[in-house]
């Protein structure tokens, strides 16, 4: 499969409403970086599974296309969370945090 290089931005669209969507669902989250960790390995692996249904068996496309957006906002909150200077962020390295 080729890249197609983002070129499609109603992807970009369907990432804000999953966000919507989760936040609807569990009101705004506040995790570890190690929980958040988990919970974007999970929709990893929920990708995965995916891509073999669609591949060896008969799973959509669309299932695949999900996964991946459930997966691509889940990195994307943590990637705000870490950029310098966010409220409410990744409060620093070790040597900076006080706990
Ligand atoms: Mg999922």
């Amino acid at each position: 499969m080729k890249d197609q290089q983002l070129k499609d931005t109603r992807l970009f669209e369907e990432v804000m409403q999953e966000n919507r969507r989760q936040v609807e669902k569990w009101g705004i989250q506040d995790h570890t970086p190690f929980e958040w960790m988990l919970y974007l390995s999970e929709e990893f692996g929920e990708l995965a599974q995916a891509i073999a249904e669609n591949y060896y068996r008969v799973g959509g496309l669309d299932a695949v296309v999900k996964e991946a957006i459930q997966v691509a906002t889940l990195a994307l909150k943590i990637a705000e969370m870490y950029q310098p200077g966010r409220d409410g962020g990744i409060a620093g390295t070790a040597g900076e945090r006080e706990d």
